[in-house]
């Protein structure tokens, strides 16, 4: 025998079991963004690295270190598979000029690589729904993705997540506050690891993204951000948690928070819980009111958010929420010429009334159909043999709940099912 292959390490397969929990998730989300006005765009897997290198900053953890970067054999390009949305989405929108229609509402879903350790919540192909609102200063809209964030927990049956938030100012502010920070992290220097050494200069603000624990102390008692923040980053900040609190949603203000991306200005935020470890952030977004600047369009203001799905499903495993499986409505059980002739018609029909029908196909015994059957979850069994095949009937089983099997018009199966449908 050959030998077999095994998937990347990091990259999972989502069996059918699983993936009704994903189909249950996509769709709520769907509903839940064409309630808020977002959009879809989709983006390639793909961008040239620069795209990212420029966007996310060269002395972060994703540039430096998690990015799947190859050279195309054929014209020597860097391409970069995709670490997260945000830069692509903005490029995309210069690119095909959409700010010229006014500002944007976005959405987009889909795999996204790292190359991490892989651990519980942490993978090298994970996914995220992203949402982006550019063209909008905010604070209103900053807000309203905090709302949306807390409507999607509700709709999902999720609880115990809790608001994170913090602004990091804006690029004076950001500037006074790194000279002091350094200073600071060079006193404290025997105390860094080797990347916070790395970044003291560098990057001192991504210390403070540290999750090292032995670095933890010296983080805690770093001076802090707030006091270098100009009156426009206090004002929006007021701002914002003014209206927070008029939306009703609770949330913390954690001056610890500063993101792996460079591109934040102002707001920052993460929801967090307690219930999946280490990997406690499901969803984290901020204000990037430089970056499309940045990467050639005209400046306009911009914030949105990426849901970790994964970590969202893992939650949704550790609640009790039930998630409603998909099973068919009826499977189609059928021996003989005549009986499966027939039987193909009914699947047809009984489909084009909106019914989910699963046609045995392989032969085999009606006892062993009917195991068939029972096993696929289906609530009725439709069962033809060359008797109904020549009155045009079918036999209806019930196979979830108690019931006489009863025959009834092959025109009537449709309207039977569909009738014990309703509660
Ligand atoms: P973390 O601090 O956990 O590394 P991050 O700050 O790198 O997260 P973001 O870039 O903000 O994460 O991505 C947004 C969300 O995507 C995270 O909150 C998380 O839910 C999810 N996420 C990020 N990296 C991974 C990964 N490797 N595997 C699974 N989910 C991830
Ligand atoms: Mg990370």
């Amino acid at each position: 025998m050959a030998q077999t292959i095994q998937a990347v390490r990091g990259m999972n397969d989502v069996l059918p079991d699983q993936a009704s929990r994903w189909e249950f998730f996509e769709d709520t989300v769907r509903g839940w963004l064409s309630q808020y006005g977002y959009r879809n765009i989709r983006m390639p897997i793909l961008e040239k690295t620069e795209l990212f290198v420029r966007s996310i900053g060269e002395v972060t953890d994703i540039v430096e270190k998690e990015m799947y970067t190859f050279v195309d054999q054929l014209n020597g390009e860097s391409l970069t598979l995709r670490p997260e949305g945000t830069a692509s989405c903005v490029r995309a929108v210069i690119e095909h000029n959409l700010l010229y229609n006014g500002a944007q509402r976005l959405y987009y879903t889909g795999p996204m690589f790292r190359h991490e350790r892989p651990q519980k919540g942490r993978y090298r192909q994970f996914h995220q729904i992203g949402v982006e609102a550019l063209g909008f200063p905010g604070p209103d809209v900053d807000v309203e993705h905090m709302v949306m964030g807390a409507r999607l927990w509700d709709r999902l049956g999720l609880d115990g997540l809790q608001l994170e938030i913090n602004t990091l100012g804006n690029a004076t502010s950001r500037n006074r506050y790194r000279t002091r920070l350094i200073a600071y992290l060079e006193e404290h220097s025997a105390a860094l690891d080797d990347d916070g050494r790395r970044r003291l200069h560098s990057n001192p603000l991504r210390v403070l993204d540290s999750k090292n624990p032995s670095m933890r102390d010296v983080i805690v008692a770093a001076p802090k951000l707030a006091e270098d923040l100009d009156d426009d980053s206090h004002r929006h900040f007021e701002a914002l948690q003014a209206l927070l609190k008029n939306a009703g949603i609770g949330f913390v203000v954690n001056d610890r928070l500063v993101r792996g991306l460079d591109y934040y200005n102002d707001v920052v935020y993460e929801w967090t819980t307690t219930r999946l470890g280490a990997q406690g952030t499901v969803c984290a977004g901020g204000r990037y009111d430089g970056l499309i600047e940045q990467i050639g369009g005209k400046p306009a203001p911009a914030c949105g958010f990426a849901m970790g799905v994964e970590r969202l499903l893992a939650l949704l495993d550790d609640s009790s929420v039930a998630v409603p499986g998909r099973v068919a409505d009826a499977y189609l059980v059928h021996s003989g010429e005549a009986a499966s002739n027939f039987a193909w018609k009914v699947a047809e029909s009984l489909r084009q009334r909106g019914l989910a029908v699963v046609l045995h196909c392989g032969g085999g015994s009606f006892k062993s159909q009917m195991k068939r059957a029972d096993a696929s979850g289906a609530r009725y069994a439709v069962i033809i043999g060359d008797d109904e095949a020549g009155r045009q009937v079918v036999s209806l089983k019930p196979l979830r709940e108690a019931g006489e099997q009863l025959q009834v018009d092959a025109e009537q199966a449709a309207a039977a099912i569909l009738k014990s449908n309703k509660p």
